[in-house]
């Protein structure tokens, strides 16, 4: 592979052919988690397109110039145009091999396709999930010297990355911003030895066998499981919805609420997510209305007494919302009277739903024993109703999930699996 600047750049792109090209960054996770997946699709398909990597802070000018606003992003080009989509973050092997695959034959592809030679390999642990509990198991099992991989579809860090200010961790005066902390609590167990394997598509759990596969051909064993899986939102479930997910309807106000400045939302829900979340909202939306299906919020009361006297935010109680329909700029969401079954419509330029959670066991659902809200029973080592697999975090039940809770079945699980293992 190579490694060009931007005095480079035309040459390369005038000679033609096929491209792809790596903006990355030092000191930046997502690059480290790309460059084994840029490195082993260049060896599969080094014959037809160019890999070639760019420093991106050395060359900062042809960077922007190419619409590049964060590292790593993978640019696609073909006879000298950009061609495809930029993949930018935390980027998956299936997303890579998505676009080159649009850049070659049928007969090439699976010329290709033939040549991934299936990989194996072995560990003492495999934790399943990089939030504060999977993250806080793998440093405790690193510090003991034991041989962990941490396997995650997204990058390390859970909601806790995703979260604006966390001012309830223990051991910082200050609050902290979610994405520092999660950041520094990975690095901890990286630094440590732990082996990453992140941003990939887990395709298959078997529990029974002790073996997870990963991008469809790297098959990953090992001794224990630990399962921190943790929670995703539950969605309404109402028309509309899934069509406009990500399209005006967003279930994370860290992600976007910066893109509704000046606009008016809906925050649908009445807990401590939604209240929260709909105080952070209005540091950007100039008018925020909280849909609520009861006549009072469930949210703690300081959160609400904040909310109520926010200007900005006005509440709707008795209010279930039955679907939605873009028109034009605008998200219509139509809602129910619950004491009158009278539906209206609510004009919106977003919406964000925080209507509680669910637990991530989609993959391994009837194999565990779960609680009567499908959460996975543990005993007080973690360990679930079958032998070598732990469950730590949100995605166990319990009656409180936060961060602490969530380290601290991380580190009884490690320690467990420590003393079972010596
Ligand atoms: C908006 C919001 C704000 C919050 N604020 C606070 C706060 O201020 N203080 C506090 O203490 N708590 C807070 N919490 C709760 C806290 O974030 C959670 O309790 C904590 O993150 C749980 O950690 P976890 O490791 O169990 O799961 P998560 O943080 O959910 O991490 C789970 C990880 O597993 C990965 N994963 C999912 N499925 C798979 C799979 N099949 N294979 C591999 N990996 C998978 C996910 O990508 C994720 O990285 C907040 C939660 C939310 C949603």
């Amino acid at each position: 592979m190579k490694e060009i600047s931007s005095s480079e750049f035309e040459l390369e792109i005038n000679a033609g052919g096929k491209l792809v090209l790596d903006f990355y960054s030092t000191e930046c996770p997502p690059c480290d988690a790309l460059a084994p997946k840029f490195e082993g699709l260049a060896q599969l398909y080094g014959n037809d397109i160019r890999f070639v990597k760019m420093y991106r802070q050395a060359n900062r000018e042809l960077a922007e110039k190419l619409g590049v606003k964060s590292s790593p992003s993978l640019l696609f080009f073909e006879d000298g145009k950009q061609i495809g989509n930029m993949l930018s973050g935390g980027i998956k092997r299936s997303e890579i091999i998505h676009e080159l695959n649009n850049m070659l034959t049928h007969d090439r592809v699976e010329a290709i396709k033939s040549q991934i030679k299936p990989a194996v390999s072995e560990f003492d642990v495999l934790i399943l999930g990089a939030g504060p509990g999977g993250l806080t198991a793998g440093l405790y099992l690193c510090q003991s010297k034991v041989n962990t991989v941490l396997i995650d579809i997204a990058l390390p860090g859970g909601h806790v990355s995703t979260t604006h200010e966390v001012s309830n961790y223990p051991g910082f005066i200050d609050p902290q911003p979610g994405y520092l902390l999660s950041h520094n609590m990975s690095e901890q167990t990286k630094l440590c030895g732990t082996s990453y394997k992140v941003a990939v598509d887990v395709t298959k759990i078997d529990l029974n066998k002790k073996e997870v596969v990963i991008d469809e051909f790297e098959t990953i064993r090992a001794k224990k499981i630990i399962i921190a899986t943790g929670t995703s939102p539950n969605l309404m479930g109402i028309p509309g919805e899934k069509e406009l997910k990500g399209k005006g309807i967003s279930y994370c106000a860290t992600c976007d609420a910066k893109y509704y400045d000046d606009k008016e939302v809906l925050v649908i829900g009445g807990g401590n997510s939604a209240i929260e979340e709909a105080d952070f909202i209005s540091k950007f939306a100039s008018k925020i209305t909280v849909v609520h299906q009861f006549d009072s919020f469930t949210a703690n009361k300081q959160a609400q007494e904040k909310l109520f006297a926010n200007p900005k935010i006005q509440t709707k109680f008795g209010f279930e919302p039955r679907s939605f329909v873009r028109e034009g700029d605008k998200i219509i969401t139509e809602v129910e009277d619950l004491k009158t079954h009278e539906r209206s419509k609510l004009v919106s330029d977003g919406v964000f739903v925080f209507i509680g959670m669910k637990p991530n066991i989609d993959m391994f659902r009837d194999k565990l024993e779960l609680d009567s809200w499908g959460y996975v029973n543990t005993n007080e080592d973690m360990l679930t109703s079958m032998s070598d697999i732990y469950a730590v975090g949100d995605v166990i039940s319990k009656k409180y999930r936060q961060i602490t809770t969530a380290v601290a079945d991380g580190t009884i699980a490690a320690i467990s699996i420590v003393k079972e293992l010596s």
